[in-house]
């Protein structure tokens, strides 16, 4: 079969590999119907060290189960199933904790053994456990938005559920990237009246703005935070979003949080100090997030996709065929496209 392998930053190819087949019985062999690029496969697209033989890559798929281990229960050949980012028994003390990316026998896409979802098919570990059946034909219109589940709008959401946003909070989200706007999405659907966005490409912001956003703020910096503080009577949000991952935007969210309130980030820290200094905690500021245990909300989400009630696959802004991958990654490191959708 064909699959996406990265070689080095700005390196990404696609190549044939051996067929994925069962290695063990709690395995499944999913054929990938849609998968999509990450903001975090960037980084390493961005800065990885050049290296002989490529990384598999992808973590972001649904699909259509092809053969099952004979320990697999709950599903058969011929399902169409949503993986989360990283596969669990979904069984373990972690994961009936919720925490699935903490999972003790789990592990992420494209490991050791374990095929990226940027492919045609993917041996899927512990399948019973990581793979959530779809009630959905092949062909669904509703394809986008189910693939988000995987990662991208249980990412926002989980950003909106730490934070504790509820009808009564006021929120910023920091970022119009596609994790920005699905957090955006998030906090509408948990009820949020005020949820201020920042970011500064209008495309992206309009599409925010359709999720929920009653305000855009396109100023950065302390100019940024004057903004927010204006549109808030002085003192900030409740709850604030950090959807980037990069220094300024953590800044910037002590920036315009109010005092008591919760910072939360899901953007991947490229960062390794928080600025959470004396100040910071004599405002009474909680910080939180970390990596969306995805699994954990699958289910809860799912009826909302199904009916139509959201739409978190708005996100996808071009489709590419898995020949046109490494096309699809430049057009996102270059921002042409906010995320990049993959129907190998
Ligand atoms: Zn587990």
């Amino acid at each position: 079969m064909k699959a996406t392998l990265i070689y080095g930053a700005g390196d990404v190819r696609v190549e044939h590999v051996p067929d994925p087949k069962l290695l063990e019985p709690t395995d499944a062999v999913v054929r990938v119907l849609r998968s999509c690029i990450c903001g975090s496969d960037l980084w390493p697209y961005g800065s990885k060290a050049t290296q002989d033989h490529g990384d598999r890559i992808g973590h972001e798929f649904l699909g259509v189960v092809e053969d099952i281990g004979t320990e697999v229960t709950g599903l058969k050949p011929g399902d169409v199933v949503v993986a989360p980012f990283v596969w669990a028994d979904n069984t373990c003390d972690f994961c009936r904790e919720g925490l699935q990316t903490s999972c003790r026998h789990g592990g992420q896409w494209g490991s050791t053994d374990v095929d990226g979802g940027q492919g045609e098919a993917v041996r899927v570990p512990q399948a019973s456990g990581t793979l959530v059946k779809l009630p959905v034909g092949e062909d669904s219109a509703l394809l986008p938005s189910l693939l988000s589940l995987s990662d991208v709008f249980p990412t926002g959401h989980h950003c909106a559920v730490t934070a504790g946003v509820t009808p009564r909070t006021t929120v910023t989200v920091i970022g119009d990237g596609a994790v920005g706007l699905s957090a955006v999405l998030a906090a509408k659907r948990l009820g949020a009246e005020q949820i201020i966005l920042m970011g500064r490409h209008t495309d992206r912001t309009d599409l925010g703005r359709a999720f929920g956003a009653t305000d855009v703020v396109a100023e950065r910096g302390e100019e940024g935070v004057e903004k927010v503080r204006e549109l808030t009577g002085g003192d900030g949000t409740h709850t604030v979003l950090e959807c980037v991952g990069l220094k300024p935007a953590i800044e910037t969210a002590f920036g315009v949080v109010r005092d008591g309130g919760t910072v939360s980030r899901v953007g991947a820290p490229q960062y390794p100090d928080v600025p959470a200094d004396f100040g910071v905690f004599f405002r009474n500021i909680t910080l939180t997030g970390g990596v969306a245990p995805a699994r954990a909300y699958i289910e809860e989400l799912l009826p909302d996709v199904l009916d139509g009630r959201i739409e978190p696959g708005k996100v996808f802004d071009r489709t590419v065929g898995l020949d046109d991958v490494p096309g699809g990654y430049r057009a996102m490191a270059d921002r042409d496209a906010l995320k990049v959708l993959i129907r190998p």
